[in-house]
């Protein structure tokens, strides 16, 4: 039984810590919302009053925090983890960041004896409760050996990216070409339905050629054409990783019309009051728009 220090406990978090109690850890948990402790207390986790008491007795650490100013203030910040954890821990960030901040948090780690690893978590809450997400890992090889059969516990792909800030790089790349589909999907269908084609028309063909992709096949069929738009995964997160993904580009000197497009499109979402329903709300957007709706038949 290892002790774990878990901080952030929001849609991804919580079922992800679920799954390290399920594995028979002893489990101190943190996150500023006072009833998602609760809630992880309720499973058989300890409470911690602050992030201080959660890193302090952990052998590893792990955060699930938002965008990466929340991540360096935890990790970095006053109180934080890095004052509290023991040397010889690890320091785990499953957050999705971007690569830069990841390596300076790690320098500042590595100083006081702590490794760390960046594993951000690829799929959505689904996978999460269910312990299959894909884990893409940055790191030293020895850490991640060291540390893999806890994240097993949370991923059921767990793929070497390369040295630390390279899960963030890969998880960034994968985010922007996600968030890329499944707007040009909504677009797409919208236009076509508007154009007289049935939906079921549509994924006849689309299935067949090409344009498909799991946006379509997967989490569009099980939230947005279904009319629900709740998250999954949030439009605010989606804009958030859009935006870290064509900066990383920027460094990189990859220029990304397609994705500042489609930036535009979930600033548009979030314009409309949509920050906390899932990606797939971009859909009604254009459904908005154009005055139809793409429906699965019920
Ligand atoms: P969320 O907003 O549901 O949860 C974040 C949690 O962090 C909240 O409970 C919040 O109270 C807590 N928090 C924020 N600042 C804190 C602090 N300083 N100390 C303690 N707790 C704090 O977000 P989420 O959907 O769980 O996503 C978390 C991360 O995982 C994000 O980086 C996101 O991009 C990434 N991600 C999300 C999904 C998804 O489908 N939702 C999938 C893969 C990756």
């Amino acid at each position: 039984m290892t002790t774990i220090g878990f901080i952030g406990l929001g849609t991804m978090g919580a079922p992800m810590a679920t799954n390290l109690l399920k594995g028979g850890h002893d489990l101190i948990v943190f996150d500023l919302n006072p009833k998602s402790v609760a809630k992880l207390v309720g499973h058989g986790a300890r409470a911690a009053v602050s992030i201080a008491e959660a890193a302090k007795s952990a052998e590893i650490v792990f955060t699930m925090l938002p965008d990466a100013p929340d991540v360096e203030a935890a990790a970095t910040g006053d109180g934080g983890i890095l004052e509290n954890i023991r040397p010889g821990s690890v320091y785990v960030d499953m957050s999705t960041i971007d690569p830069a901040t990841t390596r300076r948090i790690g320098a500042l780690f590595k100083k006081k004896g702590v490794d760390m690893i960046d594993s951000p978590v690829g799929k959505t809450v689904d996978q999460a409760i269910a312990g299959t997400s894909t884990l893409m890992l940055g790191g030293e090889d020895a850490v991640i050996t060291q540390v893999e059969p806890i994240l097993r516990l949370m991923g059921q792909d767990l793929i070497r990216c390369g040295e630390l800030g390279m899960g963030q790089a890969m998880k960034l790349v994968n985010n922007l070409l996600a968030s890329v589909l499944i707007t040009a999907s909504s677009e797409a269908l919208v236009a076509g339905r508007k154009a007289g084609l049935t939906l079921d028309t549509m994924i006849s063909v689309l299935k067949t050629t090409m344009a498909w992709n799991n946006q379509l096949a997967i989490a569009m069929h099980a939230r947005a054409l279904k009319g629900d738009f709740e998250p999954g995964f949030m439009v605010k997160l989606a804009h958030k990783d859009c935006r870290l993904a064509i900066g990383m580009n920027q460094e990189l000197g990859v220029s990304t019309p397609v994705g500042s497009a489609t930036l535009e499109a979930l600033a548009e979402a979030m314009a409309r009051g949509l920050a906390n329903k899932d990606v797939g709300a971009v859909l009604k957007l254009r459904e908005d728009e154009a005055g139809v709706t793409v429906r699965l038949a019920q």
